[in-house]
């Protein structure tokens, strides 16, 4: 296969979301499978809705999600500049060409004037559409009335008649009747162009040559087919690809909805799946699944993986919906697929964001006994949190096992202090024995009496293996915290 170029070509008007996300990620698979480059160009043209930071964010996200780019703003590159907004004069050239050649004209047309038409096509249950006024000003006239300074856009010179057809690699060709289009505007009246223009020349000029973008292009998709024949340029292979529906099935998301996402511990932003405990490894499988498959039934996949299956053939055009649960399920097994060291790596800045000291050696000796147990980074604070902690928090509640009084209770774990008070260590191979003996010894049960000493050492009902546990918070804390507990049961705290 020839090499791709292929482009990311984000907007930087808000925070990145799976949308971007997906279309980042199935780029970067792309170009890294068959070879070639992976632009990133940053769509800046829209003032109105430009956000200070966005670019950043876009940057940090698809850093921390591992697609990087070959050619960028912050990169340069042959092809450059990558940012839109520094290519202004570039857009201008070749509007001015396809102006010159017939395929644009300048339109004056007042906004009152156009809202008028608009009322007048409303009225006659007509398409709305603009209605060629401008059209056919010959152009020594309009460069006339743009030296006195009268204000004016550029339109693309639809054809009127006939029909126009793209190509899309999912959909197969896409006819539309001319007359159901529109003259566009391709350059506004502040001079700047429409993603329109500016994205079909950066194409072009970029080399790029397969457009992967979101499907809700595809209404003006043959408008872009359209501009790239104006200039006589080969068109890249189109590819939209599917639309993400709420959780549900129905609908898309609202911001809002996405916004209120958060308070439950999920996100479609990916600044918020970092912070909410998710792997990149795992949303990139999550992702890659909503829109492409490999077959029915594999669905574990490392960016390695990925790279070696992925095929654009395999992209389904269906709208796929967000599953939150699955995105759960892939971060867990990408959890368990890490190495120690590098859970302890991942572990270290969760445990340091919640304020707690870390030591990594203890780290390394926790990770492996809490790995199975992670479904999040996140879930290590509340499993894993009281290694760290000077004290824990004992609920007496907790403490009241079933079926025992609390003088049965309290004379137990007094029982289990004298045992570990006697030990020189806290080492599983002689702490277990000895507590197997007390069971048998007081007649209570193995789940009554480990569920105390649990409960006592971590102030959790559900905690990592007790016996690795004891021996990782060291004897002077174990006995430290059983004397604590028996001070709550008796009141004295
Ligand atoms: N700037 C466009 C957007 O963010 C990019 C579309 C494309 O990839 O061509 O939607």
């Amino acid at each position: 296969m020839k090499p791709a170029r292929v482009r990311f070509a984000p907007s930087p008007t808000g925070h990145m979301h799976l949308g971007s996300a997906r279309t980042a990620l199935y780029d970067f698979l792309f170009a890294k499978k068959i070879g070639g480059q992976f632009v990133l160009r940053i769509e800046d043209t829209d003032q109105k809705r430009f956000q200070e930071g966005a670019e950043q964010e876009l940057i940090d996200g698809l850093h921390w999600l591992g697609l990087e780019w070959d050619e960028g703003p912050d990169k340069g590159g042959p092809y450059g500049p990558y940012r839109q907004s520094e290519r202004k004069v570039i857009y201008q050239e070749f509007a001015r060409k396809l102006i010159e050649n017939g395929h644009a004209y300048y339109c004056f047309c007042t906004p009152e004037r156009l809202q008028q038409v608009r009322e007048t096509q409303m009225q006659n249950k007509q398409q709305s559409r603009y209605d060629g006024f401008c059209r056919d000003i010959p152009l020594e006239i309009a460069d006339k009335r743009i030296i006195n300074g009268e204000s004016h856009v550029v339109r693309f010179r639809t054809p009127v008649e006939g029909f126009t057809t793209v190509t899309d690699l999912l959909r197969g060709d896409i006819i539309v009747e001319n007359k159901n289009l529109d003259d566009y505007i391709i350059v506004k009246s502040d001079g700047l162009a429409l993603y329109h223009l500016a994205a079909v020349i950066d194409d072009h000029l970029m080399e790029i040559t397969h457009v992967l973008r979101g499907s809700e292009w595809l209404p003006t998709f043959p408008l872009h087919g359209l501009i790239h024949r104006a200039f006589g340029w080969q068109e890249p292979i189109w590819v939209h690809l599917s639309v993400f529906l709420k959780p549900s099935g129905k609908g898309k998301m609202s911001k809002r909805e996405a916004a209120d996402l958060v308070k439950d511990g999920k996100s479609i932003f990916v600044k918020e799946l970092k912070n909410l405990g998710y792997l990149p490894e795992a949303v990139n499988n999550w992702v890659a699944l909503m829109g492409w498959s490999y077959d029915d039934h594999t669905e574990f996949f490392s960016m390695e993986e990925l790279i070696e299956k992925f095929s654009l053939e395999k992209l389904n055009p269906s709208p796929a919906a967000i599953n939150f649960s699955k995105l759960d399920h892939f971060n867990g097994l990408h959890i368990r697929n890490l190495s120690i060291d590098e859970l302890v790596f991942r572990l270290s800045p969760v445990f340091e964001e919640a304020g707690y000291i870390i030591y990594p050696d203890k780290l390394k000796r926790i990770a492996p006994i809490i790995q199975e147990r992670l479904q999040t980074l996140d879930d290590a604070i509340a499993l894993a949190g009281f290694f760290f902690k000077e004290d824990v928090y004992i609920q007496k509640s907790d403490l009241v096992m079933k079926n025992m009084t609390t003088e049965e209770i309290y004379s137990l774990l007094k029982e289990i202090l004298t045992i570990l008070s006697g030990m020189k260590s806290m080492e599983k191979e002689i702490v277990e024995p000895a507590l197997r003996e007390c069971v048998v010894q007081t007649g209570f049960k193995p789940a009554q009496v480990f569920g105390l000493l649990r409960i006592a050492i971590t102030g959790l009902v559900v905690s990592p293996p007790l016996m690795e546990s004891l021996e990782i918070i060291g004897k002077e804390k174990v006995i430290e915290r059983v004397k604590k507990a028996l001070d709550i049961l008796s009141d004295k705290l």
